[in-house]
């Protein structure tokens, strides 16, 4: 579901991201001004043929933190923004087949919700 979801927002980020320079860092700070908090990058190893493994760390996400004090360790808001990032990969980056799993969770009482993909 989340996917779906990132893929109709690209189109809203492209709007934006169209003035700014464009890449990663315009798409990253695009993410932490619409609300997603600010991804901290611990591995990055991206190949030309689209092959990746990347980790990154999410804190001051608001509707983590939210969804955290309301839903606990049930909550599944992660899987939206996962789908988002996923998305974001796919579409402005040019990675295939990305498939964001979470390691840590804000909600699971973790200081950072830790987001890998590998390919
Ligand atoms: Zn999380």
């Amino acid at each position: 579901m989340g996917g779906l979801i990132g893929h109709a927002s690209i189109a809203t980020t492209r709007v934006c991201a169209h003035i700014m320079e464009p890449g990663l860092s315009a798409i990253l700070a695009m993410l932490e001004f619409i609300g997603f908090g600010k991804p901290n990058f611990v591995k990055a190893d991206v190949k030309p043929d689209g092959g990746h493994h990347v980790i990154f760390h999410v804190k001051d996400n608001p509707v983590i933190e939210h969804a955290s004090r309301l839903f606990g360790a049930k909550s599944l808001v992660c899987n939206w923004f996962m789908g988002v990032y996923a998305a974001h990969g796919e579409l402005e980056l040019g990675l295939k087949h990305v498939k964001v799993h979470e390691n840590k969770c804000v909600c699971k009482g973790a200081r950072y919700c830790e987001w890998e993909t590998r390919w």
